[in-house]
């Protein structure tokens, strides 16, 4: 039961170079959420970008080296800590101070000394605003059917990937994948069972994705798309027949099938390296020639290209 509670606590970073402060706070605070301590601001940003994020920030401007100011500047650069909602608990309380501090982007501002039920009741107003944004933010990016990342999250992330792709050097792959004879299978056993179909083989295809960066999707209808960074494409080959076979492996019964008596899958992969001259679409393009390729060599198979080299190697699917 307790690790339940633990498990909902939404986590509060203090930072403040004088842990007298951080006692008090941390001590009323830590009855209801989970405390992080930071006593530098250097310590807080690198807690912020971590796998651990937390869900508020309460900062203190005056702090030898980076300043809190300067922490939130930070914060609010970056991608991945921008949603954090901060609020400066600091002895500046000139009204400059406190304008500044709200225009880096702070959401409150509240002077020292502080009266702990007054700290209390704004850090739960914005608590609450950041659960119900990171609600959201999931509905935003998840598909409504089979709960794993949606289009949106698809486009945005591929995005993203190219970019940090090109700025490493390194490849990035893409794999499209599409149900095979699927309007068959609604037409037989009815669109309920063919949604039950969809949820299935999303999930046998997140479970074939194993990497922190990877990211499967649902692109569309019956089609699925993965996204590979920092893959090689043997590597991407290699995850694109693990991908077919999971599916075909589930053996979900089709029985108006033309390539098996169970649910198929083409799979279609492509790689490059970015390059300043080319885009994400280059990639996705081909990754979706190379889909139809499947269809057309007789489905149930995965076709790759690296567009590095112009190669084009087909593995077939032994049936
Ligand atoms: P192919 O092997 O060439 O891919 O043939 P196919 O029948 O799978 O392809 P087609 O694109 O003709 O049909 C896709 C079908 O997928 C149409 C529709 O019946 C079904 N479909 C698309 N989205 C959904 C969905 O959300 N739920 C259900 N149940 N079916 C869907
Ligand atoms: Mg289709
Ligand atoms: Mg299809």
């Amino acid at each position: 039961m307790k690790e339940m509670d633990e498990a909902i606590k939404q986590k509060i970073l203090i930072t403040d170079d004088i842990p007298a402060n951080i006692t008090v706070l941390g001590e009323v605070l830590r009855e209801e959420y989970e405390i992080i301590i930071a006593t530098n601001g250097e310590k807080a940003l690198e807690i912020a970008a971590s796998e651990d994020s937390p869900d508020l920030i309460l900062l203190d401007i005056m702090m030898p080296g980076m300043d809190g100011y300067e922490v939130c500047r930070r914060l609010k650069e970056d991608e991945k800590t921008i949603g954090i909602p901060v609020i400066f608990i600091t002895a500046k309380n000139e009204i400059d101070d406190e304008t500044r501090g709200l225009d880096l982007g702070a959401v409150d501002y509240i002077t020292k000394p502080f009266q702990i039920p007054i700290v209390k009741a704004r850090v739960r107003t914005h608590l609450e605003l950041k659960r119900k944004n990171d609600i959201l933010e999931n509905i935003a990016a998840l598909d409504g059917l089979t709960g794993i990342p949606n289009r949106r999250q698809f486009d945005e992330t591929v995005q993203r990937e190219w970019l940090r792709c090109l700025r490493q050097g390194v490849p990035l792959s893409l794999i499209m994948m599409d149900i095979d004879f699927f309007k068959k299978y609604n037409d037989a056993y009815g669109h309920t069972a063919g949604d039950e179909c969809l949820r299935r083989v999303a999930l046998a295809l997140k479970s074939s994705v194993r990497r922190a960066a990877d990211l499967m999707a649902r692109y569309g209808g019956e089609e699925f798309a993965a996204i590979l960074p920092d893959t090689h494409s043997e590597g991407a080959a290699f995850v694109a027949e693990r991908i077919r076979s999971s599916v075909e492996s589930e053996g979900i019964p089709h029985e108006y099938s033309e390539v098996a008596d169970h649910v198929t899958l083409s799979v279609g992969a492509a790689t490059k390296i970015p390059q300043m001259d080319s885009t994400a679409s280059e990639i996705i393009e081909a990754a979706d020639k190379m889909l139809y390729e499947a269809k057309d060599g007789g489905r149930n198979s995965v076709r790759s290209t690296d567009l590095s080299e112009g190669q084009v190697q087909t593995v077939k699917a032994v049936t």
